[in-house]
């Protein structure tokens, strides 16, 4: 294979050519240091500025103020289900979770191993076709934090509303749609998301959280666990997955040059339209999973009727060069993952063959 194909890997997942091709440009060395961002200390100048254009542009791009600080932590969205009810609940003060999915289930799981979780919402009953609306959100008055799953990557639902909370602090794991369109994060207290779904490669978890949030951790806690660490050192109190974080600044800019948020957004929407389209103009060759009010614009999940076909499906649809798009075995069927650095050009590609596919097939 000499080209590159069109790839809709869940994660880690399709990153900006450009970007791709920045990087590889810069790669021996590193804006004259003779190095490459590989080989510098994370103490070095040159590395220092990477750090710091990489938060202020995620935190410009969010339109967030002073009272919100980016941490970069390691160990995965994963860990961060751990670290979260670590840091911030507690047996008086749980941790409220509304379960939308496999990743709100993980994370729910983490808090009640320790003892501190409860859950707000389940919409488990429905195969998870849909978010829990906010009028079946039961949060504790006394609850650390209600958590949600704001897009969930394995069933293809998304939340269409932010969830009020009567005061109670919203914390959401953003991993699969960070950055993907205009959103209102100051209403947010502490967002993370892992960044190989849609902002660069794995290996780093973004955090944007309050600032008062971040300082206070139990003293008690091993020092890598306390997020106090990392705010009161900048992200720097050990060596921090640099060339990770180099790429999230580089993407971060390049959605800043695509035209910030709202150019995002619009052409998430225009993609996932395309196939959503796709699937409901098929009369029932192809069934989406997700329930109409909670359509994820970034994993779209179906369906073929004849589930025989699928193996087929997949076949040819790699042929064309379009990869990655069996579901995930939890789910079955298909799943088309469309973040920001998916472009339209692959996602009409997809759109025809699914056209092509089910005329040939019927
Ligand atoms: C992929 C994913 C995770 C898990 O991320 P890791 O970094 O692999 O631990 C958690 N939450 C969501 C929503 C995800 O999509």
């Amino acid at each position: 294979m000499n080209e590159r194909i069109y790839n809709f890997n869940p994660g880690p997942a399709v990153l900006p050519e450009e970007v791709l091709k920045e990087v590889q440009s810069e790669l021996l060395n590193f804006r004259g240091t003779g190095m490459s961002i590989l080989e510098i200390s994370h103490r070095a100048p040159a590395y220092e500025e990477v750090h710091r254009w990489a938060k202020a542009d995620i935190k410009e791009l969010m339109g967030l103020g002073d009272d919100y600080d980016v941490v970069f932590t390691a160990g995965g969205a994963s860990q961060t289900f751990a670290l979260i009810p670590l840091n911030f609940a507690s047996e008086e003060h749980p941790g409220s979770y509304a379960l939308s999915g496999s990743f709100s289930e993980k994370a729910y799981a983490e808090a009640a191993h320790l003892g501190v979780g409860t859950v707000a919402a389940s919409t488990k009953e429905e195969d998870y076709a849909r978010v829990p609306a906010q009028e079946e959100l039961h949060i504790a008055p006394h609850a650390a934090y209600l958590h949600i799953c704001l897009n969930n990557t394995i069933y293809g639902t998304e939340y269409g509303y932010t969830p009020k909370t009567n005061g109670v602090p919203l914390f959401a794991d953003m991993s699969s749609d960070i950055l993907s369109r205009p959103w209102d994060f100051g209403s947010y207290d502490f967002i993370y998301a892992g960044v190989q779904k849609n902002l660069g490669p794995a290996g780093v978890v973004l955090n944007v959280a309050k600032k008062s949030l971040l300082e206070k951790s139990p003293a008690e806690l091993p020092t890598m666990l306390r997020y106090s660490t990392f705010q009161k050192n900048d992200s720097l109190y050990n060596t921090p997955p640099v060339f990770a974080i180099y790429m999230v600044g580089k993407v971060a800019a390049w959605i800043k040059a695509q035209g910030g948020l709202a150019a995002m957004g619009k052409r998430n929407a225009e993609k996932a339209a395309l196939l959503y389209g796709a699937v409901d103009s098929s009369d029932g060759f192809y069934c989406g999973h997700a329930a109409e009010g909670s359509r994820s614009r970034m994993n779209i999940t179906f369906r073929l009727r004849d589930a025989a076909l699928e193996q087929k499906f997949v076949a040819e649809a790699k042929e064309r060069g379009l990869s990655g798009i069996k579901g995930h075995r939890s789910v079955g069927g298909m799943r088309a993952s469309i973040y920001n650095a998916m472009p339209l050009a692959g996602v009409e590609k997809l759109a025809a063959f699914m056209d092509e596919f089910r005329r040939a097939n019927r």
